[in-house]
């Protein structure tokens, strides 16, 4: 009896989580905005309590987790390819964003907003120092290593006009002195 009242009240949970999805899901993330430094300190307490525990359970189901992500990415193909690509979007926005000064990824020189045309430009020149070439394809490991990295300085968002520009004066200076 007290088995399928429990079962009763987790099916009502679920059916009642997947009506307001929506709205619950906001209002979590409304509750981490404001109250972000909180749950980071809960989450790292959480997180230094169950360390050995947590540590001991993915040693131990080690492979029954490789098996079900790999049978979730055979089955789920596109959904998985979709992922990725908004994922690795939003990452390029918001590195591309945080280096132009603005809400909106735009160059800082002429202003164009159009995602597939901005790149990060090294200030310096120095791309090849420090072993990266940034934008263009290939660039969401860049952008995510800078967003880890905490955005550190030396670049900026150029669209490829603007980047292509300062290239060609670059050498002309160059081919002067
Ligand atoms: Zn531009």
């Amino acid at each position: 009896m007290a088995d399928k009242r429990i079962r009763d009240r987790r099916e009502y949970q679920a059916q009642f989580y997947l009506e307001h999805r929506e709205r619950i899901l906001r209002r979590v993330q409304e509750y981490y905005a404001k109250n972000k430094e909180r749950c980071r300190a809960t989450g790292r307490r959480y997180y230094q309590k169950h360390k050995d525990e947590r540590r001991l359970y993915a040693q131990n189901h080690r492979e029954q987790h490789r098996l079900v992500s790999k049978r979730w990415a055979q089955e789920n193909r596109m959904e998985r390819k979709a992922w990725t690509l908004k994922y690795r979007e939003g990452i390029k926005i918001a590195t591309l964003a945080h280096y132009s000064n603005s809400d909106i990824p735009c160059c800082i020189l002429c202003g164009i907003t159009d995602i597939d045309v901005l790149c990060l430009d090294h200030i310096n020149n120095d791309a090849l120092i420090r072993g990266h070439r940034g934008g263009g394809k290939g660039g969401a490991n860049f952008y995510f290593e800078l967003q880890k990295a905490d955005y550190p300085q030396g670049y900026k968002t150029l669209c490829a006009n603007c980047n292509l520009k300062k290239e060609l004066k670059r050498r002309r200076n160059c081919a002067l002195s």
